[in-house]
């Protein structure tokens, strides 16, 4: 089983509009969409549910009312003021104490110094995470909760599912649509993949985000080409670029020029290659070839 990871530095390269292309290309393959935190897969897909889970990402901690002394010990060790006072409503009583669970980290310090034992720690709902049929085949994707985090988990969890579904279904190969940015989500979509293609930009913050990722996938070992997309929008920027990959040992395996049938390919809610036969759709079909080329598929 092959893995091939699509990532970006930055969010907005045109990293899923490639995704979505490949998944139609190469038809029957597992895709992984592990942009959890901005799932939009699915919007070009068009896939039909067939499992939704709970994904239960970590712990929330939860005052018992009855065990509280309202000694307020909680409130000064909570470094994330998760910890809200409710004043009484009458004039009297105590007041009372409460854990704001969007705020809550789950770290545990709260319950650890409780002097009455008032506080549990409970399994957070953080999400959820389904396994559709798509257009193109089958479609492992996830949605998480609004205020949480943990996406690493979840993303860890999407890839785990995919390849279970893979081994399943007989595909050869997976394809992950990987979150932006550097951070552990990231990493969780790129450990142990075959290899990343970097979707980038001809911009400075392009250029800067692309050499932060090649340095994150370099350092967990997996091999790096890299598509320029919107290429023409700056030349200068672009043969920059060009020439850095050049330098890193880095293959450049596609140059996409704007085209407006890709925004007109979203609005149809297709891949660009299913949408049109232009120019951007070309080059997208080229790039598949040389990725597959590498990968031997
Ligand atoms: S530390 Fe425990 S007893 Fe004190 S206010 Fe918090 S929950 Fe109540
Ligand atoms: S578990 Fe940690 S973050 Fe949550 S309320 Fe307690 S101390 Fe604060």
């Amino acid at each position: 089983m092959t893995e091939l990871a699509v990532i970006s530095g930055k969010g907005g390269t045109g990293k899923t509009s490639v995704v979505a292309s490949f998944a139609a290309l190469a038809s029957g393959s597992v895709i992984a969409d592990c942009d959890v935190d901005a799932a939009d897969l699915h919007l070009v897909l068009g896939p039909k549910v067939r499992r939704s889970e709970e994904f239960i990402g970590g712990k929330t901690a939860v005052i018992r009312g009855d065990a509280c002394t309202s000694c307020g010990r909680c409130l000064e060790v909570c470094r994330f003021s998760a910890v809200r006072v409710i004043s009484p409503t009458d004039g009297g009583g105590n007041e009372r104490y409460e854990i704001d669970p969007l705020s809550c980290d789950g770290c545990g310090v709260c319950a650890h110094q409780c002097p009455e034992g008032a506080i549990d720690l409970l399994p957070a709902r953080s999400g959820r995470w389904f396994v559709s049929d798509a257009r193109t085949g089958p479609l492992v994707h996830a949605r998480v909760g609004i205020g949480q985090e943990n996406s690493g988990k979840l993303v860890t969890l999407v890839r785990s599912e995919a390849r279970k579904l893979a081994a399943k279904k007989q595909a050869g190969l997976i394809i992950t649509d990987g979150p932006p940015g550097i951070g552990c989500p990231v990493i969780a979509s790129l450990t142990g993949a075959d290899l990343a293609l970097v979707v980038t930009e001809p911009s400075l913050s392009g250029f800067h985000d692309l050499d932060r990722v090649v340095r994150v996938a370099r350092g967990l070992r997996v091999p790096v080409v890299v598509c320029l997309n919107k290429w023409d929008i700056s030349l200068e920027v672009g043969h920059s670029i060009e020439e850095w990959c050049h330098d890193h040992d880095i293959p450049v395996v596609g140059l996409i020029p704007y085209d407006n049938a890709v925004t007109e390919a979203q609005i149809h809610r297709k891949s660009v290659v299913e949408h049109s036969d232009g120019a951007a759709s070309a080059a997208i079909r080229k790039l598949w070839d040389r990725v597959a080329a590498i990968l031997e598929l």
